[in-house]
């Protein structure tokens, strides 16, 4: 620790803090607030050299490290008690090359910033539904939103990285290492830099259609009745679907975050007016609209911090057994404001990268992301008995629609088994793994080959 205490002072313009220091406690906190945790130190390097000399200095005093940026990991895993925290959350600058259709963007840059500078070029990438989720941690292992059935998930933007090695080195990642960290993340190393794919995109159809609240079971049904159906005669790529269950404003309700991602707007009406029969609406707050402002409402509507947790069950389809266990647990959903449930889809047409990723399954698939969080700690607990009454249900469902992976960033890591997660990409990992950090410094990645 000594060593480390001296290089921060002979690099004054590195902010750190110790646990002694004011600012300590809210530099610590993250996302999910019972998730926080004491490292030993936080240092906030701001450009990849003083990653570097940080990662040398740990690595050479067997000091254990984690990475943080957006700090919404729902376990908590960007921290470990008494580990020091190399805190990215510096790393913010976007660099866009629209003749290129690319951009470089730092390893702490959050999602909504990004989108906003984006749309100065009248540009726009797939992110997280939520605005204040870390971009970069959120494409490394997966990355699902309401672009991708359009332009694919988070890994398959990413088109090189400049990464910080075991070594301390700053390299720029070579075809090998990229195929790691699409889709095994930050195990190879420390992302200052992503070069991501952009995409010309002006004006969006978005906003929430609220479902009528009485009678959610029946609503819920129709829905995915009719939403199943659609996909049999093949949705547009263009149309982006997010349903969940909160506790709306008219009660607790189905609303579908709907985005419509094409100029051809009159299209998009059609796909509305489709989407508003599928049952009786309350609300329909879709409207022609930009990215940002859709994300702005997202961001108002979101709490910062909360208690709780999250459950997930991933299944290949929504299958009418899996609609009657959703429809006969959504009605018993607390009450609380911020409990809620929602479905992201990996939906047959996504386009992905054919070579050069681990990530774990391009045949269609469902996440299912039951969330018992709510501001008032005392809340929690009834809304956990849901979630676990919700999620056991989920799992008891024919096994042959239950795939063998899950969403790391979603799981917590306790029994996870990577070698079933990852299936023929696992002995990739590996290998790639035994190559750049064979001594495991990146130990606390959330993939551990
Ligand atoms: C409210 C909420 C909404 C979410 N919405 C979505 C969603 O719509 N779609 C979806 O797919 N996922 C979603 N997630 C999951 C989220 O994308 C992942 O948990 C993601 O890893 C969070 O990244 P972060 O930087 O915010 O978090 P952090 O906790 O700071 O980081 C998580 C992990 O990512 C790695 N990491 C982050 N930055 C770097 C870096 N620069 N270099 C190396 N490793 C790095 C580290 O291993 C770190 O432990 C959501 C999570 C929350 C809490």
């Amino acid at each position: 620790m000594d060593s480390l205490k001296d290089f921060l002072a002979e690099n004054s313009h590195i902010r750190f803090a110790t646990p002694e220091s004011p600012d300590f406690a809210d530099l610590c906190t993250v996302f999910v607030l019972n998730e926080t945790r004491n490292p030993s130190m936080i240092v906030r390097p701001r450009s990849a050299e003083d990653v570097g000399a940080l990662v040398s200095i740990l690595t050479a005093n067997d000091l254990s490290f984690t990475i943080r940026a957006g700090g919404h990991d729902m376990f908590g895993r960007c921290q470990v008690d008494g580990a020091v925290t190399i805190d990215m959350r510096e790393f913010t600058h976007v660099h866009v090359d629209t003749e290129s259709r690319t951009a470089r963007v730092g390893g702490g840059v959050i999602s909504i910033n990004l989108i906003k500078e984006l749309e100065r070029f009248k540009m726009v990438v797939p992110h997280p539904v939520t605005p204040t989720v870390g971009f970069v941690g959120w494409a490394l292992h997966g990355g699902y939103g309401m672009l991708s059935s359009k332009y694919g998930l988070g890994v398959d933007q990413i088109l090189g990285a400049t990464v910080i090695d075991a070594e301390g080195a700053i390299r720029e990642a070579d075809e090998t290492m990229l195929t790691a960290i699409r889709g095994a993340g930050g195990t190879v190393g420390v992302i200052a830099e992503l070069k991501i794919r952009i995409y010309p995109l002006d004006q969006v159809l978005a906003g929430a259609i609220l479902y009528q609240p009485n009678d959610l079971s029946v609503t819920i049904q129709k829905f995915n009745d009719q939403l199943r159906e659609s996909k049999k005669q093949g949705l547009p790529a263009a149309l982006g679907l997010y349903q969940l269950v909160n506790n709306s404003p008219v009660g607790k309700t189905l609303t579908v975050l709907f985005v419509w991602a094409s100029s051809d707007l009159d299209e998009g009406q059609s796909w509305l007016s489709k989407v508003t029969s599928w049952a009786s609406v309350a609300v329909n707050a879709v409207i022609p609209t930009t990215l940002t402002a859709f994300n702005e409402i997202a961001d108002s509507l979101v709490p910062k911090k909360v208690f709780g947790s999250i459950y997930t069950a991933t299944v290949y389809d929504l299958t009418p057994e899996v609609v009657d266990v959703i429809s006969k647990h959504a009605p018993l959903q607390p009450n609380s404001p911020d409990v809620m449930y929602g479905i992201h889809e990996f939906r047959a047409g996504t386009p992905y990268l054919e070579t050069g990723s681990v990530f774990y399954s391009h045949r269609p698939h469902v996440i299912i992301e039951i969330i018992p969080i709510s501001q008032s700690p005392e809340r929690v607990d009834e809304a956990v008995k849901w979630a676990q009454s919700f999620h056991l249900e989920l799992a008891q469902t024919d096994a042959v629609n239950i795939p063998p992976f899950c969403y790391i960033p979603l799981t917590p890591s306790r029994g996870l088994d990577m070698k079933t997660i990852y299936g023929t990409k696992y002995e990739d990992i590996k290998a790639i793994k035994k190559r750049y950090d064979p001594l495991n410094r990146f130990e606390n990645a959330l993939v551990q080959p």
